[in-house]
């Protein structure tokens, strides 16, 4: 678990004075790093209030350490920084929050240097932070897994599994994109209409979201070789917000018995930045409360320090906005508000678990949560649970789905073209200062 330092002070300032308004997105304490595109080749960059760092200049100004310069000059994007060991991890932060809050600093200085390594936020294009080698997503929230469950298995709404391990599939690579990317309605095998009839081949007409957070690993474990727990928060570099858009009808149909596929592998949005495990040290908080229900956990997936905090305090949202209210000028309707902190699987048991057979982890690879769900109706994180009829793990008998009204007038079950779907998240609590993870928003095309 990373210690806090100087970095958490919430007193600290910068000289670039748009970090200090107190409701800046990305205040000193925050440090989120991101890959942006500079005269037509893509750089990585940190953020600080409206403005983006290029770390390739601070790297050629001899202003990094050895290590992070070679990490920053042989990469077009943030691969190089998960190579580096948590220590040099440390460091580098270290050294970016002296830049930038120390106002005799080099770069505070040197006007020249400025022009160089300093662009507004609001001129560059934002760039998927990391080419991942290898996406898993995990399902690890209780009440997602228990509401899906019953719809499904209405009298056994969790496989005996569940409680043992943290679920998880191998998710797709290639269609990862960034934040602001168009998302195509997938063509696909749809389940027969009724018994005895045929499946159909066509646009999906199930298409929905899913809340989730990913978290980007540094690797580092040769084949053969796992990650015990109490090396697990080492291998975490940091998270990202996530959406993992799902097909439910082509799910349905072709899950059993291998897991998702198609239904999963058109498309899944991440969030521009990446938020260290360092600025997330303040809002740590202990995993899941397990109660007499709860099975005991194997000694690989159970420590003290993953009990007392292993868990994080995030607050995450999820907007919508169809094109219909974007023309009328509507504002985007929040679908959901909860938290990340009841979580009943925390990311260092996922990355175990993972790495538990011998499995290596590549610098880059990204793991996502799954679905983030609460116990109650409004922190409910994708359509399938909000338009259920059904109670926290009780369906209602003989019950249909209930769409949701939007101030347009309209009714959504599903997602339709032109849907705009927006997750927002931040940590936040009364000691520190509140570190924003950004936005993560597609648009549906027909
Ligand atoms: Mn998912």
């Amino acid at each position: 678990m990373r210690t806090l330092d100087h970095t958490h002070d919430p007193t600290a300032t910068s000289w670039i004075e748009t970090a200090n308004d107190p409701h800046a997105v990305f205040p000193p304490q925050s440090l989120p790093y991101g890959v942006f595109l500079a005269d037509e080749w893509p750089r990585p960059g940190v953020a600080i209030g409206d403005q983006v760092v290029d770390l390739t200049a601070l790297a050629e100004a001899g202003l990094l350490s050895a290590a992070a310069t070679v990490a920053i000059r042989d990469y077009v994007d943030l691969t190089g920084l998960m190579s580096l060991p948590v220590a040099e991890r440390v460091a580098l932060r270290h050294q970016l929050f002296a830049l930038l809050t120390d106002p005799k600093s080099r770069l505070a200085t040197d006007s020249q240097l400025q022009r160089t390594a300093l662009r507004p936020l609001a001129s560059v294009q934002l760039l998927k932070p990391v080419d991942v080698g290898d996406y898993s997503d995990f399902y690890a929230s209780l009440y997602h897994a228990t509401n899906v469950g019953s719809m499904f298995r209405p009298d056994n709404p969790l496989l005996p599994n569940w409680k043992h391990l943290p679920i998880g599939y191998h998710g797709r690579a290639s269609s990862l994109v960034v934040s602001g990317t168009a998302v195509q309605r997938p063509q696909g095998q749809l389940p027969p209409a009724q018994e005895g009839a045929h499946p159909t081949f066509g646009p999906c007409r199930q298409l929905d979201y899913e809340l989730e957070v990913g978290a980007y690993l540094t690797g580092g474990n040769p084949l053969g070789h796992p990650i015990p727990l109490s090396a697990a928060e080492d291998h975490l570099f940091g998270i990202s917000l996530v959406n993992d858009w799902s097909a439910r009808d082509m799910q349905r149909w072709e899950y059993q018995p291998l897991g998702p596929f198609l239904a999963k592998s058109f498309a899944t949005t991440v969030s521009s930045w990446v938020t260290t495990m360092e600025a997330l040290a303040p809002f740590r908080c202990p995993g899941f409360t397990r109660g007499p229900a709860d099975p005991p956990l194997l000694p690989y997936l159970d420590s003290t320090e993953n009990a007392d905090s292993g868990g994080l305090q995030l607050h995450l949202e999820v907007y919508l906005s169809s094109a219909t209210m974007r023309e009328q000028r509507l504002p985007p309707l929040r679908l959901s508000h909860g938290s990340f902190g009841n979580m009943y699987w925390t990311f260092a048991q996922m990355l175990t678990h993972h790495a538990s057979n011998g499995c290596n982890i590549n610098p880059g690879d990204l793991i996502a949560s799954g679905t983030v769900s609460g116990a109650e109706r409004s922190s409910r994180g994708c359509l399938l649970e909000l338009t259920w009829d059904g109670e926290y793990g009780h369906p209602v008998p003989g019950s249909q789905r209930t769409p949701l009204r939007l101030p347009s007038g309209e009714e959504r079950l599903f997602l339709q073209d032109g849907d705009e779907v927006i997750i927002q998240g931040w940590c936040e609590n009364s000691t520190h200062r509140r570190i924003h993870l950004g936005e993560c928003r597609g648009t549906i095309v027909g």
